[in-house]
C-alpha cells in the first residue's frame, strides 16, 4: 500500500511519531523523522526497523526551519505523498499563570507547523496524483480539560484546519484526516503521570491508572501502534473517499 510512498513524519524522534515512522518504513515507504531530544538513539532504532531512514533536526516553532524541512524533504527523496503532522507539546496551567511563551510555542508546534507543511507540501502532492495527510489532533481538539487552554485551542485549531483543507483537496487525489487519540502512555503523557503521583502522594502506577479513570472508560492507554495502523488504513485505497474526518482512538473518552 505504501511501497515505494515517500513520507515525512513530524515529531517522530519518539512516542506515536516514532511508532508511525517505523511502521510506515516496514511497509515500504521511505521515511524521513524528524524532532528533538534523543535524535541519534530514535534514527538508529528507527534505521534498525526499517533497513534505511534520514532525519532531519528542524525546530517546528520557526516557518524557516519547516521551509529547509520540506526543501530537505524534496531533495532527498525527491518528492513527498505522505505527510503526517505529529509534533505536539503540552504544558498544564490554569490561564491565569499560564505563561505567554508557553502559550505561542504551543501553538506554533501543534498548530502553526501543519500549516506551514501542508502550504508547503501540498503543490508537491498535487503533481504526484496521489496523497495523504494525517494530522494527529487529540480528543482535546474535540473536548476540553481544565489547565490545558493552549493545547485544547490549538488541537481544536487542527481538527478545524484539516477540515477545511480536506474541502479544498475534495476533488484531488489527496486526502486529509484527523486521529484524536484519548490517553496513550508517552513521555508526553508521563510528565502528567509523574506530576500527578507527586502532586497526590500516589504511586507511578496507581497515579496512571487514576489518570485513565477520570477520562478513558475502557481503562487501558490507547496503544502508539494502534494508531500506527489507522494512519496505514488512512493510506489504503479503502480510505479514498474520507475527507476531513476525524478518528476518536479514546477508550471511549468522548462518548460520554
Ligand atoms: P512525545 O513527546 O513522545 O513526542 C513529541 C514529538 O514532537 C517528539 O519527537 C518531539 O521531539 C517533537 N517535538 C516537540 N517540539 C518540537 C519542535 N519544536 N520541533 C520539532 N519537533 C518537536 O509525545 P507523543 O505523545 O508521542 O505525542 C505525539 C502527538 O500525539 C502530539 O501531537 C500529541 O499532542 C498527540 N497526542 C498525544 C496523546 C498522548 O496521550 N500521548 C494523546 C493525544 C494526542
Amino acid at each position: 500500500m505504501v511501497q515505494g510512498k515517500k513520507a515525512l513524519v513530524t515529531g517522530s524522534t519518539s512516542g506515536i511519531g516514532l511508532c508511525i515512522a517505523t511502521t510506515l518504513a516496514r511497509q515500504g515507504a521511505d521515511v524521513i523523522i524528524n524532532g528533538f531530544g534523543d535524535a541519534e538513539g530514535a534514527l538508529k532504532h528507527f534505521q534498525q526497523c526499517a533497513g534505511k531512514g534520514l532525519y532531519f533536526s528542524a525546530d517546528l516553532r520557526y516557518p524557516s526551519e519547516i521551509e529547509a524541512l520540506l526543501q530537505f524533504v524534496h531533495s532527498e527523496l525527491g518528492g513527498i505523498d505522505i505527510l503526517v503532522n505529529n509534533a505536539g507539546i503540552q504544558h498544564v496551567s490554569p490561564i491565569e499563570s499560564f505563561p505567554p511563551e508557553q502559550w505561542d510555542d504551543i501553538l506554533a508546534v501543534n498548530l502553526s507547523a501543519a500549516f506551514h507543511t501542508m502550504r508547503l507540501a501540498i503543490p508537491r502532492l498535487k503533481s504526484s496524483n496521489w496523497g495523504r495527510i494525517v494530522n494527529i489532533a487529540s480528543v482535546h481538539g474535540l473536548v476540553a480539560s481544565v489547565n490545558k487552554s493552549a493545547y485544547v485551542a490549538s488541537k481544536h485549531g487542527l481538527v478545524g484546519l484539516t477540515k477545511t483543507v480536506a474541502l479544498e483537496l475534495a476533488t484531488t487525489c489527496i486526502t486529509a484526516n484527523a486521529i484524536c487519540p484519548g490517553w496513550v502512555r508517552t513521555d508526553l503523557v508521563q510528565k502528567q503521570i509523574d506530576a500527578k503521583a507527586n502532586s497526590e502522594s500516589l504511586g507511578v502506577e496507581q497515579a496512571a491508572q487514576k489518570l485513565l479513570a477520570e477520562k478513558q472508560p475502557s481503562l487501558q492507554f490507547t496503544t502508539p501502534e494502534q494508531i500506527a495502523e489507522l494512519v496505514l488504513f488512512l493510506c489504503s485505497p479503502a480510505a479514498d473517499n474520507i475527507r476531513g474526518s476525524t478518528f476518536n482512538l479514546d477508550g471511549g473518552w468522548t462518548a460520554q
